[in-house]
């Protein structure tokens, strides 16, 4: 436990309804009480823990706001800290005033994370866990608050804990034989310790094989639509969108500038760029919007080619599908409630993913998903599974594999088992790294310098 007493305004730094000034740490109930009177006269400090009780905040000058004062009662609080919340009106200059009072009355200014980070010190969340706390906040898809909340219930934990725990096994195993040679203890080479490992080598692979393609499914994939002007991708935009955003006009050229959009379709989150359609023009305008939507071809996750297949193909359209060839590309064949010209084997012979849909008529959406999950191979990965949220994760993740990988090696090699030990003992150490059970300081600080102050 701290022995700084903490205090923060948890509410955004903007006016609204409610703001809540959080307090924690030893000796924080006591504190409050300095600057909260309750209507009943009831010191919070006589209070139980998860109570309320309702009175005036004050200041040298007298009261500054009516408010709640909540009380939690350690461990039961989210720090594990005793914990008294103050939810006053949510005016700017009331929750500094506030906070300002008990800052005067003995209170450290929290710093950023700070009362995660407590919670996590004092044992009510893993890191994962942790970490998932400003997942949620900052979720911006569905997807992305279910695989936070997935986190934040432990679900990632419990996964990495599983593998762990098999490890610690196999080492406890070792060190037993190595340290007990004349025990009967079976030998370690016995296929269950190998088959151990292999377990939960199989089980690494696969969190960090899911790992790219949830964080597609969590964050959204860089999509890009190109084609040549007026074979319908802004109204394919429009349609995905749900709204209009990009112009729709009869007329090639109209839509000069990138026109961005988070959109979801069905579970999969396209991070979409409406581009300027992609030919020869003199209009430099234009020819500036052409190139913008080249540069995108290279960092996308997902190309969108449209074609009009209600005409025959153009020189514009052959050289759209040279340019896209091995590319992460659906052919999106639009016009589908118009006559067919377009000439299939051609389309075939460059894609592999093709789709008919008429954006006009809002037909084809559901094939066009279904080629999405397909093409980015996102079939079998649930958001709210066990997934790495973030480098930091992948990175003991892999480092666990790779000794992993090492240790079954040295094993199966016949070398001695100390060797394996050592290697076991690494896989252990990184994966307690992973879930903050052996971490350092600076690993600690770093993980929630990215939060926000309050949280
Ligand atoms: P862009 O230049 O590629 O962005 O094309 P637009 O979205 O501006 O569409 C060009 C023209 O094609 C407009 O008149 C649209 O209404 C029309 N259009 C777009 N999609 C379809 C479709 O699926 N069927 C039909 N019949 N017309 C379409």
């Amino acid at each position: 436990m701290s022995e700084k007493i903490i205090a923060a305004i948890s509410t955004p730094n903007a006016p609204g309804g409610i703001g809540v000034i959080r307090i924690s740490g030893d000796g924080a109930i006591r504190l409050a009480d300095q600057v909260f009177r309750s209507v009943s006269g009831e010191p919070l400090s006589k209070k139980k823990g998860y109570t309320a009780a309702f009175g005036t905040i004050l200041d040298e000058d007298g009261p500054i706001d009516d408010a709640i004062a909540t009380v939690f009662r350690s461990p039961k609080s989210y720090t594990g800290e005793d914990v008294v919340e103050l939810s006053c009106h949510g005016g700017l200059l009331i929750c500094r005033r506030v906070l300002r009072s008990v800052l005067k009355a003995g209170a450290s200014p929290a710093g950023p994370g700070e009362f995660t980070k407590r919670a996590f010190l004092n044992g009510k969340l893993s890191l994962t866990e942790a970490e998932a706390v400003t997942d949620l906040i900052s979720a911006s898809s569905d997807q992305a608050l279910r695989a936070a909340r997935g986190a934040m219930k432990g679900a990632l934990y419990r996964k990495i804990r599983s593998i762990t725990d098999r490890i610690l096994t196999v080492s406890g195993h070792i060190s037993a034989y190595i340290d007990y040679p004349d025990e009967e203890i079976d030998p370690v080479e016995s296929e269950e310790t190998a088959h151990l490992l292999h377990e939960a080598e199989a089980d690494l692979k696969g969190l960090l094989d899911t790992f790219d393609r949830g964080q597609i499914l969590k964050e959204g994939v860089e999509t890009v639509i190109l084609g040549k002007p007026n074979v319908g991708k802004s109204t394919l935009m429009n349609l995905l969108s749900g709204r209009q955003k990009s112009i729709v006009t009869d007329i090639p050229g109209t839509t000069r500038d990138i026109v961005e959009e988070t959109v979801d379709l069905g579970g999969v989150v396209l991070r979409l760029a409406d581009t300027a359609g992609i030919r020869e023009t003199d209009d430099l305008v234009e020819q500036a919007g052409v190139d913008l939507a080249l540069q995108r071809i290279d960092t996308a996750g997902l190309i969108l080619a449209v074609f009009d297949r209600s005409v025959p193909l153009s020189e514009e359209d052959r050289m759209l599908a040279e340019k896209l060839k091995d590319l992460p590309v659906i052919a999106v064949c639009n016009k589908a409630d118009l006559e067919n010209k377009l000439d299939n084997s051609f389309i075939l012979s460059y894609f592999k993913h093709i789709v008919e849909i008429s954006a006009k008529e809002s037909s084809g959406l559901d094939r066009l998903r279904d080629e999405i999950v397909s093409l980015l191979e996102l079939d079998g990965i649930s958001a709210d599974g066990a997934l790495l949220a973030n480098e930091r994760q992948f990175d003991c993740a892999h480092r666990a594999w790779v000794l992993l990988k090492e240790a079954i090696s040295t094993l199966e090699g016949g070398y001695p088992l100390d060797a394996v030990d050592v290697s076991v003992e690494s896989v252990a150490g990184a994966l307690l790294e992973l879930t903050g059970e052996r971490v350092t300081d600076a690993v600690v600080d770093q993980v929630f310098s990215r939060f926000c102050v309050g949280k």
